[in-house]
């Protein structure tokens, strides 16, 4: 279905709504802007202006194509001229019940063929459009901030949403540049649910004090090949505002655990450090980052070692078994294997977190450093925790993933591409669970699942299924 769309409304002018009118200008249609404060409607036409200007001035845009796009703007100061629009666009405040408001009146004045959608994070399409007239014509059209850079549009379906309406929104979508994903109305649609893992692993490692932020921010930045690391970007989303959608996510999930919010961070939000736009949060942003302290190069008083391959993931250097992550701590392997540990977190970088078991010679976890500094890796050590940093976060990355896939959420295509391009990460977490060999993921959510005695780490019943799968094709 090509829908027959000139005439966009944008509702609220804020960041996201300011954001959205510019794309839809941008691309030749006329846009209704209404928003309930005075001022609104023209300071956000002013910061499009300016933003246009810049383009302008880097080349990007002509002058005439800049006037040709603020042409195109209708401040509205009466919500009953979004009759006019084909396609409505709400960014208004985050509550259901402002929303519900803004829908109740847009079934009143629109067409009943108008498309009626939501920029909403995180409430449910379904209870928007329950009381609309048509709701098989409302949807949500999730953009990613700022609208005009950010590649990602979550098309969510509601319970009535029409499969038309979807599929005319994605291609809408594709004909502003974007790239759509579809997904079903649940809690956090897909990136901001699959992405939960990624901060509170982080803050879990802060709250049992295993590692400093700067080593944490690095292992996951610079050994998981994320584009930030989770605290730093916490720090730039804003405490308060990354606090709110893991609260909203975790209330709207029952409370489900592997969801429940920080102390850590609700500390940063009530003592109004916020991160970056208050100056403060994780970090002070006033002053130098710290650096991260990498062990310093080991002495090649240990070579030449006997290296030798035991099995898959465990090298024998000298007297020291290294051992790459499955979720068991160093000590708890020295035990059972009556040797010297040293379990190794890394992936695809150049970084290499380790744990030594309390009980190594310190001659052994010396050797184990070495070896890995020759093998061109910057070590750092942290506190002897299951699952370390990277293998632990990206596991349950994935682990989010599967339960949305299993649970029809999205399309295992569509669940990669919403993290590619909603948030950045190096690679989709389903293809990346295909590399990463899922009974190794198993393995590791079991051994924290068992070490916490928590439900947090209950792999979820896919992933079983798929390392089942993987196992047989082995054997
Ligand atoms: P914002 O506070 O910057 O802007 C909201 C605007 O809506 C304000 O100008 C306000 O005056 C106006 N408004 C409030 N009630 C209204 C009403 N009844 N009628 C008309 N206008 C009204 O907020 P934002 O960050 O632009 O967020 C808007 C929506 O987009 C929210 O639903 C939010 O969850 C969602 N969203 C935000 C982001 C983000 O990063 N900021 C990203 C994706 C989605």
């Amino acid at each position: 279905m090509v829908m027959n769309i000139r005439t966009v409304a944008v509702i609220g002018s804020g960041t996201m709504g300011a954001g959205i009118a510019e794309v839809a200008a941008s691309h030749g249609h006329q846009v209704l802007i209404y928003d309930i404060a005075g001022q609104a409607v023209s300071q956000a036409i002013e910061s499009i202006g300016q933003r246009l200007d810049s383009r302008v001035a880097r080349g990007k845009l002509s002058g005439e194509a800049r006037e040709q796009i603020l042409a195109r703007f209708i401040p509205v100061t009466d919500i009953d001229a979004l009759a006019a629009a084909d396609l409505v666009i709400e960014a208004a405040s985050e509550r259901l019940d402002v929303k519900k408001a803004l829908f109740a009146k847009l079934a009143e004045i629109c067409q009943p063929q108008t498309v009626l959608t939501s920029n909403t994070s995180s409430i449910s399409v379904t209870a928007i459009a329950a009381d609309v007239r048509h709701p098989e014509r409302v949807a949500g059209l999730h953009f990613f901030n700022p609208a005009p850079v950010m590649k990602l549009v979550e098309v969510v379906s509601g319970l009535a949403t029409s499969p038309e309406v979807a599929d005319g929104l994605c291609e809408l979508a594709v004909n502003w540049g974007k790239q759509p994903v579809r997904c079903q109305s649940t809690p956090g649609f897909i990136v901001n649910r699959v992405a939960r893992p990624f901060y509170s692993e982080a803050w879990r490692a802060l709250e049992e004090q295993v590692a400093s932020p700067e080593v944490i921010d690095a292992a996951l930045r610079d050994g998981g090949g994320f584009p930030m690391g989770p605290l730093e970007l916490t720090d730039m989303i804003g405490q308060d505002v990354n606090f709110a959608v893991t609260c909203s996510v975790f209330n709207a999930f029952w409370q489900e655990r592997r969801f429940l919010p920080s102390l850590v961070q609700q500390e940063l939000v009530l003592a109004g450090r916020l991160g970056k736009k208050s100056g403060k949060g994780v970090y002070d942003w006033g002053g130098e980052k710290p650096a991260v302290q990498w062990l310093d190069t080991v002495s090649d008083s240990y070579s030449p070692m006997c290296v030798q391959k035991k099995r898959d993931g465990v090298t024998e250097v000298d007297d020291v078994l290294l051992v790459e992550t499955q979720g068991e701590t160093a000590q708890s392997l020295a035990r059972s294997l009556h040797s010297p540990v040293v379990v190794v977190d890394r992936m695809d970088g150049d970084v290499a977190v380790i744990a030594a078991a309390a009980s190594n010679p310190h001659s052994a976890t010396q050797k184990a450093i070495f070896y890995l500094q020759q093998q061109g890796q910057r070590v750092v050590q942290i506190a002897d925790y299951p699952g370390l940093l990277i293998w632990r976060t990206v596991a349950m990355i994935i682990n989010e993933a599967l339960d949305a896939l299993q649970k029809g959420v999205a399309s295992e295509k569509d669940i990669d591409t919403a993290m590619r391009l909603g948030v950045n990460y190096p690679c989709g977490p389903v293809a990346w669970g295909e590399r990463l060999g899922w009974q190794r993921l198993l393995l590791l959510l079991e051994n924290l699942q068992r070490h916490y005695g928590e439900e947090r780490y209950r792999p979820c019943s896919l992933l079983r299924q798929r390392a089942l799968l993987e196992s047989s094709y082995e054997s």
